[in-house]
This record gives C-alpha cells, structure tokens and sequence, in this order.
C-alpha cells in the first residue's frame, strides 16, 4: 500500500536524530549489538550500585503492602499526576528551597521529553497571524527538541560566543545581542547543564535571560534533567534559582537512575500546569504512576537529595575527570581538538576545528568499529539554512555514563580514527 501521510505526521515520524540516537542506544544496551558496542552514545544514566540498591529495596516495600500495590496498579491518576505525590514535590520544593509553590504548580507528565513537547507547542507556534519562536539562547541544545514542533520553523537558535581557554579547552557564552535581536517570541528555553555541550549557564547568565523573558511577557523554560536538586550532576557553583510564575520548571527521574519510569515534574504557573495536564489528558489519558510510587517517599524524607549530593554527582564528576584525562593522554597535546568546560550532565563535547571530515561520516566510521558516539551537527538547528559555520560539522558528543572500561576502549579507538584519518589528508 502508498500511504499518504499528513504534513505534521510526517514531520513528527521522520528519522531525525533523536530517532537515531535511541535506536543506536537500545541495539547497543539491549539489542543485538549488546556487549559488543562501547557505547558513547545516548544520554543513558549510569547503573550506580548505592542508587539502584534504592529502587529495588523501594519496589520490593511497595510489593509487600497489597493494598497499596494495587492501587497504584489498578488506578489511573488523575492528569496532572497523583495528588499525594503533587503535595509531596510542593512540599518539597517550599521547605528546601522557599519556593511560593502549591500542589497546582505541579503537573507530572510522561518524562521530560514529553514535557517539551507539551510545553514548546503550548507556548510557542502560530498565533493570530503571528509565529510565536521558542528561542534558545545557546544552541548547540537539546537534539530531542529538534523535531518536537507541530508548527515548522518553531526554533529560533542562537549561535553563542566561543571562549577558548588554554590549549585544548573552551566555552560557549550566551551572545546577549544576538538573543535579544530575536522576535515574536513565544517561550525562552534552554537545558541546564546543557545536553550536548556539558555547559551550565552562570546564575547571572540565567537571571538576565530570566529578565529578557519577564520584559518579552513570556515564561523562561528550563529543563534541569541533569541538573538540580537532582540528579545534580552539576559540577560548579550554580544554584538553582527561585521559582516565580515567570519560570517553568521541569525536573525529570530519568537521570536518577529511573528512565524506564517515565516521569518528569513540571513546575510551574497554574494556568500552564493545568493546561499541561489536560494535554496529558488528550494525549496519553493519565500518567505512569510507578515512577511517582517509588519516588514519593523518597523525595518526602529528602533521600533523593541526599543521594545526588553525595552519591550521584560524585559518581559523575568523578567520571567526567576520568574522561578528560583520557582524552589528553590518547590525543597528546599535539593534536587538534578542544574540550567544552565540563560542567554538568554526563557528556564531553569535543571539537575538532581541523576534522577532515563532517562529524556525521565521523560517526559512520566509528559504528564500524563498534564505537557509538553522536555527531555533533544534530545540535544545531533553529538557525538559517544558509548558514555556513563549519563548527557544526566538528564537534561529536560522548557520553561517559557508562563502565569506565567502555568510556577507556572507546575513547583510544577515536582517537586512532582521527589520527588516521589526519594523516591520509
Ligand atoms: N532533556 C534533556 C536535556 C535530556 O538530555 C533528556 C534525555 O536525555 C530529556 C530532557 C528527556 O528525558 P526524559 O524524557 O527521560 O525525562
């Protein structure tokens, strides 16, 4: 049969990156190509002893009471998410951090990823006779949001400020006149640490975007997936800034070790929480409560706290020193390659301003040689087709969430590549 396909429909179904990037990660972490792949690709979270040891000791205390394990089993949640567990993140959030923030601040959904396309199709899109553009301040961002607008052209990405520091580092700074030139706006969004680059705004950074988008009467959007209160793998000063209804918050368990959970919170305005449950309503009837029954207690004692802090980010940034450091030793100081600041999340963002080649060839090449990676030109969108920026072909991400052994094997089997691929040019 020749199927027609509607024009959203086939923008939503195509094989972007994202499509790309978590068939890679399923073939390498449970398909055929398991135990064979080093995988460096996907954002998968470690499975980290201490925390996992915390899940399973949870599912085994919710089996062993019956009535409530049926409960959570047989019942669907209302939309916005279990009114217990919205009372008990309210809480939370009041007390630890003096949020002004009720249980109608709180709406769960389907993960982050679903968040974001709830959210970025909520605010941004065409209104009136107008496009309403969700701007991201700094983009490389997000791959996932990339395809997630309903309405084309939904992005409007700014290209940052490149800092170099020393010989093989460097960082990207918001160019607040290039954000600031960008109109009709619909929502500011932006991840933080940021996925790929490993960034995390400064709080000054975050509190003049913060302002940008109060002038601009629009809310600032920020997906803390990696960041705080948890998982936390944030490994600078940053704080996590005072919630107001300027600001939409949206906190994943994912990265906690739980991404089968499919669970997010979303903080924010009543009219958007509520807007967003509905949508959750339309799309999917009700959450999945699972994620909300292992997390509830957990977060009321403050234990999900208590492990980021001394557990997760830890495991993280001791991670992330291991990776750089193999980085210098399988590359030498010779070779051609700068490293973002690795300041959160669980990837180093490499460039590599002389690559022969686009980092997508780069990528098929290292598949060959069982190495998954994602090439970086994903991360760029929302910016002109015309644009000529040879940066965006020359950066990869490489995710050092998982054993040390693969992060070691892989990261020696790129490096060979490049200085192969170096010395035939
Ligand atoms: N936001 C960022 C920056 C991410 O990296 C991810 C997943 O990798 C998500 C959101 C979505 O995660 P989930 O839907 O599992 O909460």
């Amino acid at each position: 049969m020749q199927f027609q396909f509607s024009q959203i429909g086939a923008s939503l179904s195509r094989r972007g990156g994202i499509v790309e990037l978590m068939d890679d990660l399923g073939e390498a972490l449970s398909g055929a190509g398991q135990g064979e792949m080093r995988m460096l690709g996907g954002g998968n979270p470690a499975a980290i002893p201490a925390v996992q040891a915390v899940w399973r000791s949870r599912l085994q205390e919710i089996m062993s009471d019956a009535d409530y394990c049926d409960r959570v089993l047989v019942q669907y949640d209302g939309p916005a998410g279990n009114p217990a567990f919205r009372e008990i993140v309210a809480d939370c959030f009041r007390r630890e951090f003096g949020w002004n923030v009720t249980a109608r601040n709180i709406t769960v959904t389907a993960g982050g990823q679903m968040a974001f396309f709830q959210l970025f199709n909520l605010l941004g899109g065409v209104s009136g006779n107008i496009t309403r553009k969700v701007l991201l301040p700094i983009v490389p961002e997000y791959i996932g949001y990339s395809d997630q607008g309903v309405c084309p052209e939904l992005y409007a990405g700014c290209l940052p400020e490149i800092e170099l520091q020393g010989d093989h580092g460097f960082k990207y700074r918001v160019d607040f006149q290039r954000v600031e030139a960008v109109e009709s706006l619909g929502a500011i969004a932006l991840s933080r640490p940021t996925n790929p680059s490993g960034n995390v705004l400064t709080d000054g950074e975050v509190a003049r975007l913060r302002e940008l988008a109060r002038r601009r009467n629009v809310p600032l959007l920020l997906d803390n997936a990696y960041g705080l209160p948890f998982p936390g793998a944030i490994f600078t000063a940053a704080k996590l800034p005072t919630w107001d209804e300027d600001l939409v918050m949206v906190f994943s368990l994912s990265k906690l070790g739980l991404p089968g959970a499919r669970t997010a919170i979303v903080v924010a305005h009543e009219e958007i929480a509520a807007r967003v449950a509905a949508m959750n309503a339309v799309i999917g009837l009700a959450n999945n409560n699972m994620g909300q029954a292992i997390a509830g207690p957990l977060l009321k004692n403050r234990e999900i706290l208590r492990l980021s802090r001394e557990v997760i980010q830890p495991f993280y940034r001791q991670r992330a020193t291991l990776a750089l450091e193999v980085v210098a030793q399988e590359f030498g100081d010779d070779f051609p390659y700068r490293v973002h600041a690795a300041e959160g999340a669980f990837f180093l963002w490499i460039w590599f301003p002389e690559l022969p080649i686009s980092s997508r060839e780069l990528y098929e090449r290292l598949k060959q040689r069982n190495v998954l990676l994602v090439p970086g030109e994903y991360f760029f969108y929302g910016l002109p087709n015309d644009l000529d920026w040879p940066h965006r072909q020359q950066c990869v991400r490489i995710t050092f969430s998982q054993s040390e052994q693969t992060v070691v094997a892989g990261l020696r089997i790129i490096a060979e590549e490049l200085r192969q691929l170096h010395d035939s040019v």
